[in-house]
C-alpha cells in the first residue's frame, strides 16, 4: 500500500552532508501494524516525514496504492500523524480537539458530532468529553491525540514514538490499546520506536534501521530468530556471538568444539545463539561444549548464567530460576552446554 522506492534524504551542504536515508526501499501492506525500529538518529522519523509529506526526498519516490505521491502536499495525502508531543490545543475541550480536523475540512456539523462521539467511545474517553485537555493525565492526552488523528478516517496513521512520554505501566497499557485500535479500525499503522520490546510485542512486521539504511524487514519472530546481520542480532534481544571457522561436518568454535550441520563458504564467520536456546548439561556430557560458570544474575523468573568457554569466550545462558530449595548451578561449576544447530544463525558479515 505504501511504498518507498530508493529514497534518499540528505540534509546539509558541502562537507556537512548527513544522509538521513540512504537508498531505502520498503513496502508496507494495507491494514498492517508496521514498525520502524532503530537507534536514535538512524532515520526513522525522516522516513515517516517523507511518507507524511513534511519532507521531500532528495531522490526516490513515495507511492500510495501504486500512485506516485512524492509531490503531493501533506494535507492532500490520506495520511495522518500522531506526534510524540501530542500537540493538543490546551484551550479546547477533548471533544473539540477530536473534531478539530473534521471542522477544518468543512464537514457538516452533524457529521462532526457523530464522528467525535464514535472516536470518544473508541478511545474510552466519553466521560471526559467536556474537559480541557490541560486537565488530563498523560495517558488520557495520548488517547485524545489518537482519536483526533483517527477521526478523519485516514488510510494510514503514522505514529512517531507516541508512547515515549508515558511511564512504564501506562506505556504497557497503551501498547495493548494501540494494537486494539489498529485491529478495530483496520487502518494501516506505521509506528516509530527505538524500543525493541515494544516493536516485538505490537507489530505485524518490523523494519530494522541503522545509519540511514534498512537492515531487515520481517515478522517479529523472523527478526528475533533469523537476524541477517550482527547489528540486527544485537539490537533485538540478548544474544551470544561466537567466532567460528568451517571444518569437515560443521563449524568449529574458538574452544575447539564443533557445531555439526552448519556450513559457510566464508573462511570465518560469527555464530549467534540466543541465551534461552542453550541448555546446561553435566560436566561429563561428552558431546557438549565444556564451560565454567563465572557469575549468576537473578531476574525473578529467569536467571542469567554467565559462562566462560576454554578459549575465554563468554556465553550467557538463560534458565528458569530454580524453585526455592532446588539446587541450580553455582559460580565456579564446570558444566556442558548444548544447543540445536538449527537455533543458531551463521552471520557472514
Ligand atoms: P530519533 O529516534 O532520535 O528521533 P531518528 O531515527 O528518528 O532518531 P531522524 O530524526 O530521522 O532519526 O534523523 C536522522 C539523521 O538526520 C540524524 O543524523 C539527524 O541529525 C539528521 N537530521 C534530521 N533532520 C534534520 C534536519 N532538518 N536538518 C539536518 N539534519 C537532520
Amino acid at each position: 500500500m505504501i511504498e518507498a522506492r530508493h529514497t534518499v534524504k540528505a540534509f546539509g551542504q558541502g562537507d556537512h552532508i548527513v544522509r538521513a536515508l540512504d537508498d531505502v526501499s520498503i513496502t508496507i501492506n494495507k491494514g498492517e501494524f508496521f514498525t520502524l525500529l532503530g537507534p536514535s538518529g538512524c532515520g526513522k522519523t525522516t522516513l515517516l516525514r517523507l511518507i507524511a509529506g513534511f519532507e521531500m526526498p532528495t531522490a526516490g519516490h513515495i507511492l500510495l496504492d501504486g500512485v506516485d505521491i512524492t509531490d503531493l502536499p501533506p494535507n492532500r495525502r490520506p495520511v495522518n500523524t500522531v506526534f510524540q508531543s501530542y500537540a493538543l490545543f490546551p484551550h479546547l475541550t477533548v471533544a473539540q480537539n477530536i473534531g478539530f480536523g473534521l471542522e477544518m475540512q468543512g464537514r457538516p456539523r452533524a457529521e462532526v458530532a457523530k464522528t467525535t462521539a464514535e472516536m470518544l467511545a473508541l478511545v474510552k474517553l466519553e466521560p471526559m468529553a467536556n474537559r480541557k485537555t490541560s486537565q488530563l493525565s498523560g495517558g488520557q492526552q495520548q488517547r485524545v491525540a489518537l482519536a483526533r488523528a483517527l477521526a478523519p478516517k485516514p488510510k494510514v496513521l503514522l505514529l512517531d514514538e507516541p508512547l515515549s512520554a508515558l511511564d512504564l505501566k501506562l506505556r504497557k497499557e497503551m501498547q495493548v490499546e494501540l494494537k486494539r485500535l489498529q485491529q478495530e479500525t483496520g487502518i494501516t499503522f506505521v509506528f516509530v520506536t527505538h524500543d525493541q520490546e515494544e516493536a516485538l510485542t505490537m507489530s505485524d512486521r518490523i523494519g530494522v534501521m541503522s545509519a540511514g539504511k534498512l537492515q531487515q524487514v520481517g515478522s517479529p519472530k523472523d527478526i528475533y530468530t533469523r537476524p541477517v546481520n550482527r547489528f540486527v542480532a544485537s539490537f533485538i534481544g540478548e544474544t551470544n556471538f561466537l567466532p567460528a571457522t568451517p571444518v569437515a561436518g560443521g563449524l568449529q568454535l574458538g574452544c575447539g568444539a564443533v557445531v555439526e550441520g552448519l556450513t559457510t563458504a566464508k573462511p570465518s564467520v560469527t555464530l549467534t545463539i540466543r541465551p534461552e536456546q542453550i541448555r546446561i548439561t553435566p560436566a561429563d556430557d561428552a558431546g557438549a561444549i565444556p564451560a565454567t560458570v563465572t557469575s549468576l544474575v537473578y531476574f525473578g523468573t529467569d536467571t542469567h548464567c554467565h559462562m566462560a568457554l576454554s578459549d575465554g569466550a563468554e556465553v550467557v545462558v538463560r534458565v528458569q530460576s530454580p524453585a526455592s530449595g532446588e539446587a541450580g548451578v553455582r559460580t565456579g561449576d564446570s558444566v556442558g552446554l548444548r544447543f540445536q544447530p538449527a537455533a543458531a544463525q551463521v552471520l557472514e558479515d
